[in-house]
C-alpha cells in the first residue's frame, strides 16, 4: 500500500523537490477556510430571520386586509339592517291608517299585509292597538286567549305602546323569549290621522327570522353574526359551524332594535391558505437541506484536511527517509528516460538530478569501458527480466572514480494498476568489493604463509632428503673422478655411473621443484586435476619426515578416477596438512600403529578423499572448536591449518568434516565436487 503511494508520488515528482513543498502551508489557508466555512452559519440564521419576517408581515397585511374587509362588510350589513327594519317601520305606517279605520280594511290592505309577512322581513305577526292599547286585530290572527294588553306575560309590551304614543314615532321593545325558545321583539309604530292620535300598528320580529332572512348567503359564509344581549349571553346566531375562537370579530350596538343588545360578527379563519405556507415551507426545508450539506461539507472538508496532513506528514517522512537513505534510488520511464534521482543516487554518481531527469541511455554515469554490457543490462531490464537478487554493474562517477554498484529493479505501477515504468535501487558495493579483494588477497597471503611454516618445520627433514641425493651426487662424483684417472677407462661403468648421477640430480631437482611449488604464492587456478598424483607428490612431500617419526604413510587410490576441477598445489596443501596432523596425533602411539591411510574414492558424483589415523581422537569440546582459526593444542602449532583446509574445500565448492573415536583415531574427509557447477 505505502509503495503503491510512494512510487505513485514519485511518479508525480520528477525532480528531488519534496512534494510536501507543492502542499498550501497550514497557516496559510487555515483562517479564510475558517471564515468562509462560518460564513452559512452566520448569514443562514439571519436569512431565516428575514423570511420569518417577511412572512409575519404578510400575515399582519393579510389580517388587516381581513379587518378592512369585515369593517366594510359590517357597515354594510348594518345599513342593510336598518335599512329594512325603517322600510318595514314605514310600511307598517302606511298601513295603520286602514287597520285603524273603522271600516274594516280592504283586500288590497291584506294583500300588502300577507305580502309584509311573507316577504323577507322577519316580521312574524302585526298586530294593531286602538288608541288606548286595546288590541283590534293580527295577522295571522291571535288565538282568543292570547294575552294582551298590560298584564303580567302579556303578548305586547304596553310601556312601549306608551313610549310610542309619547313620543310620536317607532319604538321598539325589548328581547323576549318566547315559549318555542326563539326571540322575538316588537316595534310600535304611532299612527295619526290629522294630529289625532289612532293608535299603533305593531310588527313582532322573530330575532332568527330577521337574522335568516335578513343576511344573504354570502355574508354567512363568511362570518358568524350574533346577537347578544345585555348580559352578554348569545341570543340568537347565523352561522354554518359552531362559533370559532378568532380574533377578528367586530362588536357593535344593536340599534334599533337597542335596549342593549349587540350585534356581533366574528370572521371564520379564512381557508388555509396554501401557497405562502407551502412557500414557506419550502423555505425552511431548503434551509434546512443547506445547513445539513454546509455541515456534510464541512465533514468532508476536515476529512480531506485530515487526509491531507497524513499525506504531508507521510511525504515529510518519505522524504526524510529518502534523504536518510544510502541506498540511490533512480526511476525511468518505459523508454528507459529517468523521471526521478533521490539525494543518494546523485551522491553515488556525483551529478546534480538537474543533469539526469529527462536523459535517455547512454547515460552519463556509465563506464566507457563496460558500455555495450551495461546497455546489455539496461535492455534486460526495460525487457522485465531483471533478475530478482539484483546485477551487479561498473559504473564511474563524474570525477572519474569507478563505482561498483549492485542494483535491483522494480516496476512502478500508477493508482490505475498501469505499469509506467521501473523503479532501481542502486547500492554502492565498490568498498564491500574492495574490502572483499583485500580480504581474498590476504588470506592467500595467509596461505602462503601457512605453507611456509609448514615448510619452515619441514626445513630440516628437507634438508635431510636434499642431502641424500646430493651425497649421492657427490659420490657418484668422486666415483667417476676416480675412474677417469685410471688409464682403462670402461665406458659402459661411466655412463652407468652417469645415469645414476643424473636419477639423483632429477630426484633433488623433484624436491625442490616440489618445495618451490609448494610455496609459491600462486592466484588459485581450476585445471583438470589427477588427485591421485597429487596425492602421491605430497606422500613424496612428506616422505622423508615420515620415516624420521617413524611413521608410514599407506595409500589406497581408486584407479582411473575423473579428474577434478581443482588447484594442484591447494589440494596438495590440504592433503599435506591432514597427514601432517594424522601423524602428529599418532605421536605417542606405539610403533605398530603409526599409519596414515590416504583413500580416494569417487561417491555419487564426489570425489571424496579420506585421510584416516589411528591417533588419539578429537573429544567433543574441541570438535567444537576444530575449524576456528587459530585453535591448536599443540605447543608449537600455530591453529590455522584446517580453517585454512576448510576454506579451500568450500573455495571448491566441495566440504571438509571429519569423523573421530576418541583414543581410536581420526578419519578427516575432503569431498570434491567432480563438476564445478554454475
Ligand atoms: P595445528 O596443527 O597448528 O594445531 P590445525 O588447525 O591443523 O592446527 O589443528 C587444530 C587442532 O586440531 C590441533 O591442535 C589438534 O588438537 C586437532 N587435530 C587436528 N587434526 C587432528 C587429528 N587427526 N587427530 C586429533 N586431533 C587433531
Amino acid at each position: 500500500m505505502w509503495a503503491h503511494f510512494a512510487v505513485k508520488t514519485m511518479q508525480a515528482t520528477t525532480d528531488t523537490q519534496a512534494p510536501a513543498a507543492r502542499l498550501p502551508h497550514r497557516s496559510e489557508s487555515h483562517h479564510p477556510s475558517r471564515w468562509l466555512a462560518l460564513l452559512p452559519y452566520l448569514t443562514l440564521p439571519l436569512f431565516l430571520v428575514i423570511i420569518g419576517t417577511l412572512v409575519w408581515l404578510t400575515r399582519a397585511h393579510d389580517r388587516e386586509e381581513q379587518w378592512a374587509t369585515l369593517i366594510n362588510d359590517v357597515l354594510w350589513m348594518e345599513q342593510n339592517l336598518q335599512f329594512e327594519l325603517d322600510r318595514n317601520v314605514s310600511l307598517l305606517g302606511q298601513l295603520g291608517p286602514d287597520l285603524l279605520s273603522d271600516e274594516p280594511y280592504s283586500a288590497r290592505v291584506d294583500a300588502s299585509l300577507s305580502q309584509l309577512l311573507r316577504a323577507q322581513s322577519g316580521l312574524v305577526r302585526v298586530l294593531w292597538l286602538d288608541a288606548n292599547g286595546r288590541l283590534r286585530g293580527a295577522m295571522p290572527p291571535l288565538p282568543a286567549d292570547a294575552p294582551v294588553g298590560d298584564v303580567e306575560g302579556a303578548l305586547l309590551d304596553h310601556s312601549v305602546f306608551q313610549l310610542a304614543r309619547g313620543v310620536g314615532r317607532r319604538a321598539y321593545g325589548p328581547m323576549r323569549q318566547v315559549a318555542d325558545g326563539s326571540h322575538q321583539f316588537e316595534v310600535h309604530v304611532p299612527i295619526y290621522s290629522e294630529e289625532a292620535f289612532l293608535g299603533a300598528v305593531v310588527g313582532i320580529y322573530s330575532m332568527q327570522d330577521l337574522m335568516l332572512r335578513e343576511l344573504p348567503w354570502w355574508f354567512s359564509e363568511r362570518y358568524r353574526v350574533s346577537v347578544l344581549d345585555a348580559d352578554g349571553n348569545e341570543i340568537v346566531a347565523k352561522s354554518k359551524v359552531a362559533p370559532l375562537s378568532s380574533d377578528i370579530r367586530y362588536s357593535m350596538a344593536f340599534d334599533p332594535p337597542g335596549r342593549g343588545l349587540t350585534l356581533q360578527i366574528t370572521a371564520y379563519q379564512g381557508e388555509t391558505r396554501w401557497v405562502p405556507l407551502l412557500l414557506v415551507g419550502s423555505i425552511v426545508l431548503l434551509a434546512g437541506i443547506i445547513v445539513w450539506s454546509v455541515w456534510q461539507l464541512r465533514r468532508q472538508l476536515a476529512r480531506r484536511h485530515r487526509a491531507e496532513q497524513a499525506l504531508r506528514r507521510e511525504s515529510l517522512f518519505r522524504k526524510a527517509m529518502e534523504d536518510s537513505l544510502l541506498t540511490g534510488l533512480r526511476a525511468r520511464d518505459l523508454e528507459g528516460r529517468i523521471t526521478y534521482v533521490n539525494p543518494a543516487f546523485c551522491k553515488m554518481v556525483g551529478y546534480d538530478a538537474s543533469d539526469l531527469i529527462g536523459r535517455l541511455p547512454p547515460m552519463p554515469y556509465w563506464d566507457p569501458e563496460h558500455i555495450e554490457h551495461t546497455l546489455e543490462v539496461h535492455n534486460m531490464i526495460l525487457a522485465g527480466d531483471a533478475p530478482r537478487e539484483g546485477v551487479e554493474l561498473h559504473l564511474r562517477r563524474r570525477d572519474g572514480a569507478r563505482l561498483d554498484a549492485l542494483i535491483f529493479e522494480a516496476p512502478l505501477i500508477d493508482a490505475d494498476g498501469k505499469h509506467t515504468g521501473w523503479m532501481g535501487s542502486l547500492l554502492d558495493i565498490t568498498e564491500q568489493k574492495r574490502a572483499r579483494e583485500l580480504a581474498r588477497q590476504q588470506e592467500e597471503q595467509l596461505h602462503a604463509t601457512s605453507r611456509l611454516i609448514t615448510m619452515g618445520e619441514m626445513a630440516s627433514t628437507l634438508a635431510h632428503e636434499l642431502n641424500q641425493p646430493l651425497a649421492a651426487i657427490a659420490s657418484y662424483n668422486t666415483g667417476c673422478l676416480n675412474r677417469l684417472e685410471q688409464p682403462d677407462i670402461d665406458a659402459e661403468e661411466l655412463r652407468d655411473i652417469h645415469i645414476k648421477l643424473g636419477r639423483q640430480a632429477r630426484r633433488a631437482g623433484e624436491i625442490i621443484r616440489r618445495v618451490h611449488d609448494f610455496v609459491r604464492r600462486s592466484e588459485p587456478k581450476r585445471e583438470p586435476l589427477d588427485v591421485n598424483a597429487v596425492i602421491r607428490d605430497a606422500v613424496g612431500l612428506i616422505e622423508s619426515d615420515t620415516r624420521k617419526r617413524r611413521m608410514r604413510i599407506e595409500t589406497d587410490l581408486a584407479p582411473r578416477l575423473p579428474d577434478v576441477p581443482a588447484d594442484p598445489v591447494m589440494v596438495e596443501q590440504v592433503i599435506v596438512n591432514l597427514v601432517r596432523n594424522g601423524m602428529d596425533a599418532m605421536r605417542d602411539n606405539p610403533p605398530g600403529r603409526r599409519t596414515v591411510r590416504v583413500s580416494t574414492r569417487e561417491e555419487g558424483g564426489q570425489l571424496v578423499v579420506r585421510i584416516a589415523d589411528t591417533g588419539k581422537g578429537i573429544d567433543a569440546e574441541a570438535a567444537r572448536h576444530l575449524f576456528e582459526p587459530f585453535f591448536t593444542t599443540k605447543s608449537e602449532g600455530m591453529g590455522m591449518g584446517l580453517n585454512i583446509c576448510r576454506s579451500i574445500a568450500e573455495l571448491h565448492l566441495g566440504r571438509l568434516g571429519f569423523e573421530s573415536v576418541p583414543g581410536e583415531g581420526t578419519t578427516f574427509v575432503l569431498s570434491l565436487p567432480l563438476q564445478t557447477s554454475g
